[in-house]
């Protein structure tokens, strides 16, 4: 862990600040993307040297480059520790086009199950697609602790949800760690739930996957997972490929939702034959080659290493980071205190003080060269509970519609770790917030309009 953790592209780069002064970055900004791991893109870069169309076949780059797509896959099903009852399904970019195709083959495949249970932490993928495709989705709370902060999804209040909706529901649908609070969700024993009304539970691992170990299957089969989805771009990977991971059942017989060339065995002008097959039946048109091969390298490092030493190496810094952000003034991280560590990502954030979100976020950038995330990452129903603009049941108040001007809009600022971040970055964040806690009215000069209204 220590050999690779320095080897990532553009962790040395600097950048020329507002000061004068020439810094190296601190990216602090992974649960957006995450740094490219430069051995992975090498594997990756190194096999463009026979980069060839996976449908031409026959000749040597076309066959190395399928046999490495296909590997590509394979890695995947092990880094999930799922076994020959599921496939891996390149899906496009990201895990939006995941969900997105997810929720068009259940609902096409249980038309009279048209109600989707998801919580309200979800990121807008995990909750749109589900809404545009399948139907009514039902949101449920989280629990709140005796501070009144959030913390994982209520249980009590999920298991009504799925015993009111039980005959038309068609799955649950739950990240395994939120993107704002950081905080994990029990994926297993939702799956328990969901599986006892013979609905399915799709996963959104596109936060947790290289954080936390995960297994689709862990040893109980009414807890195995029947979706999970990932996305490459927050797993140190370029090319930013989605993978969906999925019992084969819900892909077999029905015609994939995505038609075209490479998958089909027969076709005339009334007439075409899909392939029997998964995944080639599901992955119509050439492949996002780098991004898999590189996904796959990326996947056995992190394998390689452990992911169970991963987890517990950046719990060590989300403490060291709770410990040091919550003694500076009147900054407020949102998201329970009294959760275990191992119940939480690097994931943490904050507003300070009365200052804008925006402001905080580029003076960062621009005074000490770290680099975060503010507004609503998006989960804007979720955003704005924790900060007090919605409704019990997630709504906002009409005048968000038109009247909220961005000035006003609603936010927080996100602080994510990766592999690559050490006590000296937390520190470094620390000192700056510190020093914006302690000298408010000179950040606030240095930014008229406020960064990011318009
Ligand atoms: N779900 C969660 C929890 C996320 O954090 C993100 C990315 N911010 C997404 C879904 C969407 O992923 P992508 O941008 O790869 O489609």
């Amino acid at each position: 862990l220590e050999a690779l953790r320095t080897r990532f592209l553009g962790l040395h780069t600097t950048y020329r600040l507002a000061n004068g002064r020439q810094a190296r970055r601190i990216y602090l900004d992974s649960a957006a993307s995450n740094l490219l791991w430069e051995p992975a893109a090498r594997v990756a870069y190194q096999a463009l040297q026979h980069y060839a169309n996976t449908h031409s076949q026959l000749h040597f780059g076309a066959r190395i480059m399928t046999a490495l797509y296909a590997e590509a896959h394979q890695v995947v099903l092990d880094f999930l520790q799922a076994d020959n009852r599921y496939t891996a399904i390149f899906c496009g970019y990201g895990v939006t086009a995941c969900l997105n195709r997810i929720a068009r083959v259940l609902a096409r495949r249980r038309p009279d199950r048209d109600v989707v249970i998801t919580t309200i932490m979800e990121h807008h993928a995990n909750d749109l697609p589900h809404r545009k495709h399948v139907g009514r989705v039902v949101h449920v709370p989280v629990e709140k602790d005796p501070d009144g902060e959030a913390g994982k999804v209520d249980m009590a209040r999920l298991q009504e949800a799925i015993t009111r909706h039980a005959d038309r529901l068609n799955y649950v649908a739950i990240t395994a760690a939120s993107n704002v609070t950081g905080i994990v969700n029990p994926v297993h024993e939702i799956a328990r739930m969901a599986h006892a009304v013979g609905a399915y539970v799709v996963v959104d691992a596109a936060q947790s996957a290289a954080h936390l170990p995960l297994a689709v299957d862990p040893g109980d089969p009414e807890a195995a997972l029947d979706v999970v989805v990932l996305s490459g771009h927050k797993i140190y990977t370029p090319g930013s490929p989605g993978v969906l991971v999925a019992r084969k059942e819900l892909f077999l017989g029905q015609e994939p939702e995505e038609v075209g060339g490479g998958i089909v065995s027969f076709v005339d002008t009334t007439r075409y034959e899909i392939l029997p097959h998964l995944p080639e039946r599901e992955e119509a048109g050439t492949p996002n080659l780098l991004g898999a091969i590189a996904l796959g390298a990326t996947l056995r490092l992190l394998q390689h290493i452990g992911m169970d030493l991963i987890a517990e190496d950046e719990r060590r810094l989300t403490q060291y980071a709770l410990d040091r952000l919550s003694r500076i003034p009147r900054l407020h991280i949102y998201g329970s205190h009294r959760l275990e560590i191992a119940e939480r990502i690097g994931v943490i954030t904050f507003n300070l003080y009365d200052l804008p979100h925006g402001l905080v976020t580029a003076a960062l950038n621009d005074y000490f060269g770290i680099a975060v995330r503010n507004e609503c990452f998006c989960a804007q129903p979720f955003v704005r509970q924790l900060l007090g603009i919605a409704d019990a049941e997630g709504r906002a108040p009409d005048s968000c519609l038109d009247t909220c001007t961005p000035r006003e809009q609603p936010g927080m600022v996100r602080i994510s770790l990766g592999l690559y971040n050490t006590t000296d970055d937390i520190d470094a964040a620390v000192e700056a917030l510190t020093d914006l806690a302690r000298r408010p009215d000179f950040y606030r000069q240095q930014y008229e309009p406020v960064p990011g209204s318009r």
